[in-house]
């Protein structure tokens, strides 16, 4: 099905064919909180919004699908709770699936009395290779009271419990592998971060999604494509359990060019050290691309433009940046930067004995943003790639400021650049040069506008950062080792020096730096410590 419009900042317009919506829409937003919200996740949240509360005035809920303790924490909880809110996204009810215990588990010891579920204890190869082969368990036609027995040594976490789990009794030879007897419950001691010691037996997301979306009057259950094979599965429980029916919908899974979605991927590399947290700007979670400089209209933008495609395909960076840009581009403030280490110092012949401050606006296409001060005076700096391009009296535009002449160029030999002999950078660092303003000239005829800062003015240090992407293959198999595709080498620093007005700056303000891009101040300027802006990307980079 294919978006009817693209408006996606009102909410675009989808024709998704949803069956029985005149008797209302309940929809429900279903995360693991075994990790924070990544962009897959942004897609399946703002759909099931979407539908729920703009297409048809529905309910939404949010469940924390909480069946497995070893994978789950409270913090994953409250910020998932925290990023929705963050998109925009309103949950009508939050529920939670270990609300749900007890109620689960009687009707699993129902459907072992009526012999649709069995206690199975075979190695877990043994499994899989029966599955395969279509094989039936063992255990497979065991009496009531010996699954009932099994279940009960299950429910107290005993060492024999452990290799205990329950299956549901569907059909060995079918040709849906999904119908092979999936299991339901597990055995888990580990203490859950809801409910605590209080069960010691979890139910699979297969057994307690369908229950658990039918008890709570889910009317249209979305999910991923990979569920195909699983919808009849799930009818299968709801007809076997005399349950209410629930459509099932499937929408396509978001992936990305090298990047990691796999919740199991995404802890390992946060609990190995390899990026600084959930929220690395590196990381596609929720936080990662905010901290990056993506705002939540773009990403909104972004994500409902998709539409609830059913193809399965990997999106580039490049559009998903594009998105951002048109939103940062019209209220991002301008102002200067030099590099730090490698800046040149210019006389400038001409201008004003004393420094002069004047107010600019600090966006010229957009008044509103008000102004800055630029300082002008005899001492600037400004960058030795733009020096090193200078030719013999050529005529240059300082940007903000009108054109000048280069007049003398004093140079050191450079050892380190005679050995490299970097191209086009000469062998030579220029030391010192001197301008002469020519500010009758034409602004539009240099071929250079130029980037400068008056010394005669509070400098502001900025370590600028840009990043790479995390893995070196662009689209990883389930089977990769994930140290043979990490990236080593993401992190590029670079020193700079910043006009007075950067100090002002606070977290989270995106700015543009003029010919150095757009940036996202991570660290505000204080106490003698540099501020720290992060490079949004308008390319192909995450
Ligand atoms: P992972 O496999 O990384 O653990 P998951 O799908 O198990 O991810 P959940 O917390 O269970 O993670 O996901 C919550 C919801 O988000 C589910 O409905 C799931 O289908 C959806 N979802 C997860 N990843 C994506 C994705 N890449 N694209 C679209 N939807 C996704
Ligand atoms: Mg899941
Ligand atoms: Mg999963």
């Amino acid at each position: 099905t294919k978006p009817a419009k693209e408006t996606a900042d009102e909410g675009a317009s989808y024709d998704i064919g949803l069956q029985d919506t005149e008797n209302g829409v309940v929809t429900r937003f279903p995360p693991e909180p075994s990790g924070y919200l990544h962009i897959g996740h942004v897609k399946a949240a703002l759909l099931n919004d979407y539908f729920a509360h703009k297409k048809y005035k529905g309910k939404m809920i949010l469940r924390f699908d909480d069946t497995n303790p070893t994978k789950e924490k409270q913090e994953y909880q409250d910020a998932i709770v925290k990023d929705l809110e963050l998109l925009g996204v309103k949950p009508d009810q939050v529920t939670y699936t270990s609300d749900y215990f007890q109620d689960l588990y009687e009707r699993c010891v129902q459907m072992m009395k009526d012999g649709n579920a069995y206690a199975d204890n075979s190695p877990q190869e043994q499994l899989q290779k029966e599955r395969m082969e279509r094989v039936e368990s063992a255990h497979r036609n065991d009496s009531v009271e010996d699954n009932l027995a099994h279940f009960e040594e299950m429910k107290t976490g005993s060492e024999e419990g452990t290799k205990w789990f329950i299956r549901a009794k569907l059909d060995m030879s079918s040709d849906n592998g999904a119908l092979r007897d999936p299991v339901i419950y597990r055995c888990n001691p580990t203490p859950h971060h809801r409910t605590g010691s209080t069960w010691k037996i979890y139910p699979t997301y297969d057994f307690a999604c369908p229950i658990v979306d039918s008890v709570e009057g889910i009317t249209h259950a979305l999910r991923t494509t990979e569920y195909n094979d699983r919808d009849a599965q799930y009818q299968w429980f709801l007809k076997t359990l005399g349950l209410r029916h629930v459509y099932n919908w499937n929408f396509s899974r978001m992936n990305f060019i090298r990047t990691l979605l796999s919740k199991r991927k995404l802890t390992k590399i946060v609990d190995q050290g390899t990026v600084w947290g959930w929220d690395d700007p590196r990381m596609a979670t929720v936080r990662g691309i905010r901290r990056r400089g993506m705002t939540i209209p773009a990403l909104q933008e972004f994500i409902l433009k998709q539409g609830p495609s059913k193809n399965i395909n990997y999106q580039d960076w490049t559009s998903f940046w594009a998105t951002n840009k048109k939103y940062i581009d019209p209220v991002a403030a301008r102002y200067t930067a030099v590099v730090k280490l490698d800046h040149v110092k210019c006389t400038v012949v001409g201008a004003p004995e004393a420094p002069r401050t004047e107010d600019k606006d600090v966006h010229a296409k957009n008044a509103d943003l008000g102004t800055k001060k630029v300082v002008f005076s005899k001492h600037i700096i400004l960058d030795q790639a733009d020096a090193q391009s200078f030719a013999d009296d050529e005529e240059i535009t300082l940007m903000n400021w009108g054109n000048a002449i280069v007049r003398k160029k004093t140079y050191s030999l450079n050892p380190l650049k005679a050995i490299a002999s970097v191209a086009g950078q000469g062998e030579r660092t220029i030391t010192e040069l001197e301008l002469e303003l020519h500010l009758q000239g034409d602004v539009k005829k240099t071929a250079k506008k130029i980037t400068w800062l008056s010394t005669d003015q509070e400098l502001v240090p900025v370590t600028l950062y840009d990043f790479d992407y995390l893995i070196t293959k662009d689209k990883p198999d389930p089977e990769d080792v994930l140290e043979d595709i990490l990236n080593h080498d993401t992190e590029t620093k670079t020193e700079v020096l910043a006009d007075c007005n950067v100090a002002g700056l606070r977290e989270d303000d995106i700015m543009q730096f003029d010919r150095k891009g757009f940036f996202r101040i991570d660290k505000a300027f204080g106490h003698g410590e540099a501020a720290v802006a992060f490079a949004v990307p308008t390319g192909k980079k995450m």
